[in-house]
């Protein structure tokens, strides 16, 4: 959003009070805090509104592929460091299909990508695209490889090849799929993006020298396409690193919006190419294109993406409450930890190593871990004994006991008083849980 003196300067200066703001400073002042709307003046000319309309624009365009429940969004980033604020739209994964593989290998290879999903601190972390590539230069074979594809999956599709031809046959079948298209390159610009705005699908545009690339970029958009993926196709891991930040930097600080739209990076076999997907979900790729993705290589990357595009602001939480761990009774204990996401699976899967069934108190604690949550008053023994109430778990558990994380042993005499609970302090780190627990029984 341009601040209020670039918007004051696109504005009439009649100082009527027609939006209802008593000067055109103000009213430029509530837009760029967006609390007014530019409508509000009847007097900006048009040429003040493209000029609002254009500075306004995300930096880094917002391209959808997909459709319906299956749409991916990419872009729409405004910082280039993630502790300015966040990252919005996380990189997507995808493999390739090569339209070499026999039919068997092909539906094989989809099924292990629809299959490729992982839970971590309660989220899913899955693989988010497909693409099928025309390695046979064959157009028949590739639009039957792209049929079964697009009926073995509902993620989202790559159409990859450099033939407009193949691609403007395969999206007669699947255009209503929204799939992306890769690539237009210098040799088939022209054909590739009318193709692309024919059918309404976002087009990559791939080329190593930027200045080339943005030219190429400008000439796509003169054809009608709005929806581009940029492909530099660094050729060294330096080479990756470097221009993608380039074209980051450009684009946010607004020095150039040539340039300003997701990139995309095809990721060779072996250990080079999890590198390089690595590289890519830290600076600063929407799209990574995968030669070959083996869960071992993908679990680092899921993780790792989880991380960067989770709000360094907003801890992963869990909900508050009471659950059940291992089909607990009346004669089970209340243990109790905080609702950190992190803590909270930890906890569990210890609780679940013992075998001991235990009635898990989670305390509203903003999403912080133990430690940091009785550092920042945040875990009292007042809010336990209030979440505790809250959630029954005393009505559940008749057999008096409270477990309390180890790092909070202090909290043993308050929280004795409120509940008149026999305390027990558990280990101060969860992993003592199964041996502690087991001890009780
Ligand atoms: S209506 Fe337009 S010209 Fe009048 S004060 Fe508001 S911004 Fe200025």
């Amino acid at each position: 959003m341009p601040t209020a003196i670039e918007i004051f300067k696109h504005l009439p200066k009649k100082n009527c009070g027609e939006c209802k703001h008593p000067t055109c400073l103000a009213f430029a002042m509530q837009l760029a805090n967006q609390k007014a709307k530019l409508e509000d003046c009847p007097y900006v000319s048009d040429a003040g509104k493209q000029a609002l309309a254009a500075s306004s624009a995300p930096p880094i365009r917002l391209v959808k592929v997909g459709t319906g429940k299956a749409t991916l969004e990419m872009g729409d980033e405004t910082e280039l460091y993630r502790h300015d604020k966040k990252f919005f739209h996380p990189v997507r994964y995808s493999i390739i299909v090569p339209d070499t593989l026999a039919e068997n290998d092909v539906v094989s290879r989809v099924q292990k990508a629809n299959a490729m999903r992982f839970e971590r601190v309660g989220q899913i972390m899955a693989l988010d695209m497909v693409c099928v590539r025309n390695d046979s230069k064959d157009t028949a074979r590739f639009v039957a490889t792209v049929e079964k594809v697009s009926s073995s999956t509902e993620l989202p599709i790559i159409l990859a090849s450099e033939d407009p031809a193949a691609i403007k046959a395969a999206c007669l079948r699947i255009s209503a799929k929204v799939p992306l298209i890769s690539a237009a390159t210098k040799a088939n610009l022209t054909e590739m993006a009318a193709v692309a705005k024919e059918f309404k699908c976002p087009l990559v545009v791939r080329e190593s020298n930027l200045n080339d690339l943005a030219d190429m970029v400008a000439k796509v958009k003169l054809a009608g396409i709005e929806d581009i993926v940029l492909d530099f196709a660094p050729g060294t891991l330096k080479e990756l690193i470097e221009k993608s930040t380039v074209i980051r930097k450009l684009s946010v600080k607004k020095t150039f919006r040539g340039l300003g739209y997701p990139l995309l990076v095809n990721a060779p076999a072996g250990n080079r190419g999890v590198t390089m997907g690595l590289i890519s979900t830290m600076k600063y790729g929407s799209i990574v294109v995968f030669e070959e993705l083996l869960p071992q290589m993908a679990i680092p990357l899921f993780v790792l993406r989880q991380n960067i595009y989770t709000d360094p602001q907003v801890p992963i939480q869990v909900k508050p409450g009471l659950y059940p761990i291992g089909n607990p009774t009346e004669d089970s204990p209340i243990l109790f930890t905080t609702n950190f996401s992190l803590t909270y699976f930890t906890v569990l899967g210890d609780i679940d190593k013992s075998k001991v069934p235990v009635w898990l108190q989670v305390v509203d604690c903003e999403g912080l871990s133990v430690l940091t949550a009785f550092a920042a008053g945040k875990l009292t023994s007042e809010g336990v004994v209030h979440d505790m109430d809250r959630s029954g778990a005393r009505t559940k558990s008749k057999k008096n006991v409270l477990i309390i994380p180890g790092m909070v042993a202090r909290m043993s005499p308050k929280l004795a008083e409120l509940t008149g609970m026999k305390i027990v302090v558990g280990p101060k780190e969860s992993s003592g849980l199964p041996k502690m627990l087991k001890s009780l029984e």
